[in-house]
């Protein structure tokens, strides 16, 4: 008889705040609690410690995240905080002096020193079982996969190199060992991100490595071709329109990469991008999306964009809604420029007052939001092959190529409740609205 009792595993609670960047950065944190024996606990009151992952973009993020310690505090009371407001240690700990730790982004090794020296790990060999492809944050069938850290931009109106770094690219056949492990483990969908995934391996001068007796560089296009042979969803998010990208749209024509790239413009005029020293702004831009399109009419182009940013003219303004018009982007997101602390953009003269911000974000929506219903009544009577996330009563709630999971449209099928989250099917597109699409089963 085996009478050794097993000692409960110490249980950390875990509150991820921010970008899918700072998403991936929790999965791996609490990866290495999981493979060193802690439990995740899904509540305050069952946790010994709680991790709050902060973000630290815009003053809204900050606010959130500095309620999110307070609330984890009032709740549990042992906090470690990391992420990207974890550079700002003075903020954190003048509004809340009793964190245990404070950490900056992307520090898993002080987070996990951290973690030992307040919650010592138990050595128990039985709660130290962890799946190869790591823990995930995503549901079971779809998965981040950062490829980079760190940005060599100097965007006036980021942060992010200051806090990050420089870029810091992973080696091509670390990044395509953790894509087959997650194939392996039943991930449909495999979502690239990094702060500029064009420039993935400029910073290690495209080391050449040896991936399945094949010698490959990282490189952005020998990435882009390995992924494309794995024969599942690849979908790459925060690309710039660098010329290099022309070749990678020729996957995309032939179906072994979705067709969709996730491209934040951020604005059109020239002289503003130039203040926001923007990569590529010198590129002729709808120019490079009409020869993409040509190559691969299916493309779905996302972009994000700023109103109101120091400066910009009424003319200006203007200039980028008839960008809008022209470029006929599928997914587009608008943001009123705000100030971010340390950020260069704030020195500059002629802040647009809050009202003016205020009516163009609703003239840009008002443009965006007619080119995208559109756009998506273009759609209807195409058959196409959608992923499904999940079923609610009797409809199932699926995505299709043009969708990024939280941030693009949805394909709602009636009547579907037997199929099953993960599962590919074809459909008929029957309506549409702005954002979504409504479907029948083939
Ligand atoms: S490309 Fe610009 S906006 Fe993006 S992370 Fe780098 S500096 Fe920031």
């Amino acid at each position: 008889m085996n009478t050794t009792t097993l000692k409960p595993a110490p249980r950390v609670g875990f509150v991820s705040l921010g970008c899918p960047k700072a998403l991936v950065d929790s999965e791996r944190i609490i990866t290495n609690l999981r493979s060193e024996g802690y439990d995740i606990a899904p509540d305050y009151q069952g946790a010994d410690i709680v991790v709050v992952n902060t973000c630290g973009f815009i003053e809204s993020a900050v606010n959130e995240s500095l309620d999110a310690i307070g609330e984890a505090l009032a709740e549990n009371g042992r906090v470690i905080v990391t992420g990207c407001l974890g550079a700002k240690k003075e903020v954190i700990l003048e509004k809340h002096p009793q964190v245990l730790e404070v950490t900056g982004p992307h520090a898993y090794e002080e987070v996990m020193r951290a973690v030992h020296k307040h919650l010592p790990p138990s050595t128990d060999p039985f709660t130290s079982l962890v799946p190869a492809q790591g823990i995930k944050l995503t549901p079971k069938h779809y998965a981040y996969l950062k490829i980079s850290e760190g940005c060599n931009h100097t965007c006036t109106f980021c942060i992010i190199p200051s806090m990050r770094g420089k870029l810091k690219s992973r080696m091509i056949d670390e990044v395509l060992t953790e894509a087959h492990k997650l194939k392996q483990a039943g991930v449909k969908e495999i979502l690239i991100i990094s702060q500029d995934t064009s420039a993935y391996g400029i910073d290690t001068k495209y080391e050449e490595r040896t991936w399945q007796q094949e010698s490959l560089k990282t490189k952005f296009f020998d990435l882009c071709k390995a992924l494309s042979e794995f024969g599942i969803w690849v979908r790459l998010h925060y690309v710039y329109p660098y010329p290099h990208v022309d070749e990678i749209v020729q996957f995309m024509k032939e179906g072994a990469l979705l067709p969709y790239l996730d491209i934040p413009f951020q604005h059109a005029n020239p002289r503003i991008l130039k203040l926001m020293k923007r990569p590529a702004s010198s590129e002729n831009n709808l120019e490079r999306i009409k020869a993409w399109r040509a190559v691969c009419p299916d493309l779905t182009i996302r972009s994000t964009f700023i109103v109101g940013f120091p400066g910009e003219t009424e003319a200006e303004f203007e200039e980028l809604l008839d960008f809008l018009r022209s470029a006929q982007l599928d997914r587009v997101g608008c943001f009123k420029y705000s100030p971010v602390e340390g950020a260069k953009a704030n020195d500059l003269p002629d802040p647009v007052p809050e009202e003016v911000k205020e009516t163009r974000y609703h003239r840009f929506m008002e443009v965006q939001s007619e080119i995208s219903a559109a756009r998506l009544a273009m759609k209807i009577g195409k058959t196409m092959q959608v992923l499904v996330d999940e079923i609610r009563e009797d409809a199932a709630i699926a995505r299709s190529s043009s969708d990024a999971p939280e941030i693009d449209g949805l394909v709602f099928i009636d009547n579907a409740a037997h199929l099953k989250p993960g599962q590919f099917v074809q459909v008929k597109i029957i309506d549409a609205d702005e954002y979504d699409l409504f479907a029948e089963l083939l």
